[in-house]
């Protein structure tokens, strides 16, 4: 029987890093993989959205390039080259991650495996596997519309179908208005694609604070996105159009629609009870170590509590590793970055507004827009703010970005918090002119009531 260290159990963000890491700490690692390397992310989230994302936005800036000085005739979207660009980049990505396994002396095991018991893991195709430690991540996939009648199912979407169409669509619904949700509704809208959103909540990306819900339904309406809040979706019949009924009697009509109203996790066929492991609202159980049993068992990324981000997954990975090497490192989400990839881009780091006025009563905030920034004026970017709060002794409680760059820059405010910097001390370090990182200078500034450019 083969043995190893480690043994992990699925290859996206959480599992291949995972691998990585704990090879470059010396253990003997395998990772087994039943679908594509990469999971997820890089096949079916991240890294194909975020392509055709780019795309997009290539083709929304030629729009008003005349403005620029730039005279451009005859310029149209060619789908099928987007997603062959996609798919290229996607392809690309994965080959490089065999690559640094066979570097890192990983043994990637292409098939579907199945706890036996707490050492002993089966695959579907060759003979068990040992392991003194093993890594559960087997990540998630999209959840089904519940309760919703779906008949006629041709043209009815998850994200994975969206990411493999062939033309583009003249209309499309979305079903949930979520972050996936809305990087799409802005992705199609971008294309010219007729889209509208329905949300059964009273906000578009219900886990980010109000303000920025509101300014992106705003700007969403303004370029004729339909959007139907406190709304549910009653049955979805018939194609050519495919029709949706709304709750309220509204009856809605598109060639596609997209369902897009979160993930599950993927637990089911790991054999997780013959190794001691629990679930619990359809989330593996593990403790703050990220334990998933008493024993040598643990479980990482989309499987596990937590938001469901790549990054959070690698976190995760490395997190476990460390533990598996007798670390003792526990686990804390309070500093992960969210990053909404619409236009524009929203970010956040640390608590909301709305959560940030609950525990601080003398919150202070500090906002600068977009507007006043000389770069994103130059860039034609000025829809867009930087909102900076801090707690009564001046330490970043949370910091929210809208605006283009902004999941990139959220970067700055993530390192500031996580190191603890006081606003006082941030407010010393010197930006580089003309850049979108300014607006750092410009909000801490306000916050310490020396406004330069802000007021
Ligand atoms: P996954 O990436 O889901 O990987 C799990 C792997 O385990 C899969 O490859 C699966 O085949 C394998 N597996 C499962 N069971 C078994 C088994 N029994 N045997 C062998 N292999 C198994 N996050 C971001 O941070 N930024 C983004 O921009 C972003 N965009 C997204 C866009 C979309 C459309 C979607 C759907 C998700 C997006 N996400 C994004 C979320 C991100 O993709 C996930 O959080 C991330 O992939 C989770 O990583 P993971 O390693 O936990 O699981």
């Amino acid at each position: 029987m083969r043995s190893y260290d480690l043994a992990i159990i699925g290859s996206g963000p959480g599992g291949y890093v995972s691998g990585l890491y704990a090879s470059r700490n010396e253990l003997k690692v395998c990772v087994i993989e039943k679908d594509l390397v990469g999971g997820t992310c890089l096949n079916k989230g991240c890294i194909p959205t975020k392509s055709l994302i780019n795309s997009a936005s290539i083709f929304g800036r030629l729009k008003d390039a005349q403005n620029y000085g730039v005279d451009i005739d005859g310029y149209h979207v060619n789908f099928q080259r987007m997603m062959l660009r996609k798919d290229e980049v996607v392809t690309r990505l994965r080959a490089g991650i065999e690559t640094l396994f066979k570097a890192n002396k990983i043994d990637l095991i292409r098939q579907n495996a199945s706890l036996k018991n707490h050492n002993t893991i089966s695959l579907s195709g060759s003979e068990d596997i040992e392991a003194k430690y093993i890594v559960i991540a087997a990540g998630s996939k999209p959840a089904k519309l519940a309760g919703t009648i779906v008949s006629g199912e041709a043209g009815v979407m998850s994200s994975d179908e969206a990411l493999s169409m062939k033309e583009l669509p003249k209309s499309i619904t979305i079903v949930g208005g979520g972050v996936i949700g809305c990087e799409f509704a802005s992705l199609f809208n971008l294309l010219g694609v007729n889209v509208a959103i329905v949300e059964f909540m009273d906000r578009l990306i219900p886990g980010q604070s109000r303000e920025a819900s509101k300014k992106l339904e705003v700007i969403f309406k303004k370029r004729g996105i339909g959007i139907f809040l406190s709304s549910k979706v009653e049955g979805i019949t018939g194609k050519d159009p495919i029709k949706i009924s709304v709750s309220g009697g509204k009856l809605l009509e598109s060639e596609k629609v997209l369902i897009s109203v979160g993930r599950q996790s993927a637990t089911e066929g790991l054999g997780l009870e013959n190794a001691g492991v629990k679930v619990e609202n359809g989330k593996i159980v593990v403790d703050e170590y990220l334990r998933a049993n008493s024993d040598n068992t643990y479980a990482i990324g989309d499987c596990i509590s937590g938001p469901l981000l790549a990054h959070k997954a690698s976190y995760d990975g490395m997190l476990a590793c460390d533990n598996i090497l007798g670390k003792k490192r526990m686990r804390d989400y309070s500093n992960v970055p969210n990053c909404i990839w619409t236009d524009p881009e929203i970010s956040s780091v640390g608590l909301t507004e709305e959560e940030a006025r609950k525990r601080y009563p003398d919150l202070k905030i500090a906002k600068f827009p977009y507007l006043a920034s000389g770069k994103a004026y130059l860039r034609g970017s000025v829809e867009g703010y930087i909102k900076l709060m801090g707690d009564p002794e001046g330490n970043i409680a949370g910091v929210e970005i809208m605006g283009e760059g902004a999941c990139d820059l959220i970067g700055e405010a993530t390192l500031a918090r996580t190191a603890g910097v006081k606003i006082d001390e941030w407010s010393h370090v010197v930006h580089g002119h003309p850049t979108l990182s300014e607006i750092f200078h410009e909000a801490t500034h306000i916050f310490a009531g020396t406004p330069i450019h802000g007021l």
